[in-house]
């Protein structure tokens, strides 16, 4: 049986994605075909459909899917038509780390996430013609409604929680979140700075009152997300605009410096700032994905005085165990993804790509009928 699913197509870096038409071809034995219902863009979309990640074109991107289960492979077990679900990024599941519970860290995460195809070099698209239309976007490609995922990262959703929204649990939020408790793990009553308030930045604010801290400072020039993040929960709001050395201010407030620090823009500047903020001993988390080369300079003095800076891939987090977890403070009114998340039309997709651009949402979600 062929199904034909309705794609936003990127076929030319920079040009806009065209919806259209793709067919999906049978299912393997341990693929799950999901009718989406809603989908995050995450900046590594806006990236990747610039140039910065090497995906194939045509490509579908999208990698913040949710929906529920249509069709389940023959060798699927434990997942069945109707679940409601959230996709996951793709990782082996047997290779060292994915084994010791560190599946971002993948040894194949590369071609399982960017490569636009299965393993075996199939797309799980074609156009009408039968030429491929290549997806697998981290394992999914959900600018489509219907995608093809695998049992290792599609990942059912407990019961309470609005399936549309709860995409950007698998990338975006998992990131900022799963770093915070699943990699600083701050202790109560510590302090913590959150650099750049987009999306990842939120969830790590929110998880940050999860791990209750005491001091909560948000970082970001863009006064609209000021508010937002003081309703989630900061102590206090900063703009790099009105403060000349935010280091020092932080260290100042706070009697010495946060504890720990999370950056979310990637920039050299922003790292040095989220660095300068730390006390001694302190660990600052950088997560801003650049795409290509980003070389940064830290003075080694930073470092000399047990202050450590670590870099995190997706959270660090399995989403088998971790989405789960995420969807239940969710449920229970601890991690309020719907505060943070203005929904659009698929088919106004270019109007949510220019509303992320231009910083006036901090998470975009395409919705589906
Ligand atoms: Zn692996
Ligand atoms: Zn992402």
């Amino acid at each position: 049986m062929t199904r034909v699913a309705r794609a936003a197509v990127l076929r030319e870096h920079g040009a806009p994605l065209r919806i259209q038409s793709v067919v999906v071809p049978e299912l393997r034995p341990d693929e799950i075909l999901v009718r989406i219902r809603g989908v995050g863009i995450c900046h590594t979309d806006l990236t990747a459909a610039a140039g910065g990640v090497p995906i194939p074109l045509p490509a579908v991107l999208g990698h913040e899917g949710s929906g529920v289960v249509a069709e389940v492979g023959s060798s699927v077990v434990g997942l069945r038509v109707g679940d409601s679900v959230v996709i996951g990024f793709d990782s082996c599941r047997t290779c060292r780390n994915c084994r010791r519970g560190r599946p971002a860290y993948c040894t194949r995460f590369a071609p399982l996430n960017y490569s636009g195809t299965r393993p075996d070099g199939t797309s799980v698209f074609h156009d009408g013609s039968g030429k491929p239309v290549h997806g697998n976007w981290f394992g999914q490609s959900s600018f489509s409604s219907l995608v093809v995922a695998t049992d290792r990262n599609v990942v059912r959703l407990p019961e309470g929680v609005p399936v549309e929204l709860a995409g950007p649990l698998g990338c975006g939020l998992a990131t900022g979140a799963g770093t915070v408790l699943r990699v600083l793990r701050p202790e109560p009553g510590s302090s913590i700075a959150v650099f750049g308030l987009g999306a990842v930045g939120m969830a790590a604010i929110m998880a940050s009152r999860i791990a209750r801290c005491d001091t909560i400072i948000g970082i970001d020039p863009n006064p609209r997300r000021h508010a937002l993040a003081l309703e989630l929960g900061v102590t206090e709001v900063l703009s790099p605009d009105s403060v000349d050395d935010i280091g020092r201010h932080v260290r100042r407030a706070t009697g010495g410096g946060v504890d720990y620090a999370v950056e979310s823009v990637g920039s050299e500047a922003v790292i040095r700032q989220a660095m300068s903020s730390l006390t001694s001993p302190g660990v600052c988390a950088t997560l801003g994905l650049r795409g290509g080369r980003n070389p940064i300079t830290i003075d080694q003095t930073h470092l000399l005085s047990g202050r450590t800076l670590t870099g995190v891939i997706e959270g660090d987090a399995d989403p088998h165990i971790f989405l789960p977890e995420l969807a239940a403070f969710w449920r229970d009114g601890r991690f309020p993804v719907e505060k943070i998340t203005s929904t659009f039309p698929f088919d106004k997709l270019d109007d949510a790509f220019t509303a992320v651009t231009a910083g006036e949402v901090v998470k975009a979600v395409l919705t589906f009928d």
